[in-house]
């Protein structure tokens, strides 16, 4: 039984940003579709992308809406075209191959910890930071290019 649930951006802010090429919590930036020249991941599915082949959408979005006054806008990926909200109980496997760092923020986005995922230890890697008061959200984040991927919540 895991003790947490990765959670993927909002699916109104992926249907706004297909629908109307803007960034939806950012009306003056525009969103870009292409094809995917990286691994991504989508940030609604949290799957790799298959570089070359995929189509996707970039926009820029702040990880922190509704959690700091303070926001941290950075650019994301999505997948072109409609794609399956990543929804389960377990960790996202694509991103278990992904450089990541997990960090454990307090309110108002205070960083508590950032430890590099240990992808076999993943789920002892979570409870630990959540085994602390302190922690109300972790996010997930490309250790090597600093974006945002996802947020990892208490269940
Ligand atoms: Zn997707």
């Amino acid at each position: 039984m895991m003790n947490y649930k990765v959670v993927p951006i909002p699916g109104e802010i992926a249907s706004e940003a297909r629908k109307s090429l803007i960034s939806p919590q950012y009306k003056s930036l525009r969103a870009f579709p292409g094809i995917a020249d990286g691994y991504g991941p989508c940030r609604s599915c949290l799957k790799v992308f298959d570089q070359g082949k995929d189509r996707r959408i970039y926009l820029t979005y702040n990880s922190f809406d509704g959690r700091s006054s303070l926001p941290d806008p950075g650019p994301i990926f999505i997948h072109e075209n409609e794609c399956k909200p990543f929804d389960s109980d377990r960790f996202p496997t694509d991103l278990l191959g992904l450089p990541i760092y997990l960090e454990a923020f307090s309110d108002d986005s205070r960083l508590v910890e950032r430890v590099r995922m240990d992808a076999p230890a993943i789920d002892s890697q979570i409870s630990g930071a959540f085994a602390s008061n302190d922690v109300k959200f972790i996010n997930l984040r490309n250790a090597e290019v600093g974006c945002f991927i996802a947020r990892v919540e208490r269940t």
